[in-house]
């Protein structure tokens, strides 16, 4: 049986002009029945339209914080390292690949893509924007691998029905959520201090951003597992 091509987003270390894929996602995305492969920065026009044709899903990885004016936003002291090639590429691609009803992914930086590219807008930095009276760690400093808080899950949710439950407990890597939802996003889980943790796009056949680092757990985590199967088998191998 043919595998589905999955096209993951890099990141960009900028100094050394090196473009990379943390090999936690491939390594979930294989262990899941797909062959992921990097997208070029510099993709754009034909080149995005045959890379959009030749994926059979979209993973929106983890990375640095995206430029506020994307959301209209004046930048907040506290806003961190910023990669303009790749909100280029990004705010491209996304539109591009919903128009092709192939299956959408965001971890991290990409649920935050995810919602900024339709119109949405971010927290530039939770510690210092949002107050809570119990500060959660967004910002773990322990090992990746090992959860960091509860996220409930919408139980009228595609993220619940993948997962088979309505509470996770998982790891936390992010200073940025987001703030105002697009239009068209619904949120499927939140953490207890309110911060959304994932969302989801009713009218999309399978569109889903997740907050935390599944790629990090899903070697131990069953339903984390669960997560990457739904995204790859939703993939139709062309
Ligand atoms: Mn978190």
């Amino acid at each position: 049986m043919k595998k589905p091509f999955i096209a993951v987003t890099p990141s960009y270390h900028s100094k050394e002009q090196i473009t990379y894929v943390k090999y936690t996602y491939l390594k979930a995305l294989k262990a899941a029945g797909a062959i992921p492969f990097t997208i070029s920065l510099y993709s754009e026009g034909e080149d995005l339209k045959q890379i959009l044709s030749m994926a059979d899903g979209f993973l929106f990885t983890g990375g640095p914080d995206i430029h506020p004016f994307h959301y209209n936003q004046e930048v907040h002291k506290n806003c961190g390292e910023i990669c303009d090639e790749r909100d280029r590429l990004e705010l491209s691609l996304l539109p591009l690949a919903m128009k092709t009803g192939k299956p959408v992914l965001g971890i991290c930086r990409g649920i935050q893509l995810l919602n900024v590219a339709l119109g949405g807008t971010l927290w530039q930095d939770i510690d210092s924007q949002v107050s809570s009276p119990f500060p959660l760690a967004h910002s773990q400093t322990f090992d990746y691998r090992l959860p960091s808080h509860t996220v409930t899950v919408n139980p009228d949710s595609l993220l619940s029905s993948v997962l088979d439950c309505c509470e996770i407990k998982v790891n936390s890597m992010h200073h940025q959520a987001i703030r105002d939802l697009a239009p068209g996003l619904k949120a499927a889980g939140y953490s207890e201090d309110g911060i959304i943790e994932a969302v989801e796009h009713p009218g999309c056949p399978f569109f889903l951003g997740v907050q935390w680092h599944p790629e990090y757990m899903w070697e131990t985590q069953p339903a984390m597992a669960r997560m990457f199967h739904a995204f790859v088998n939703a993939c139709n191998p062309s």
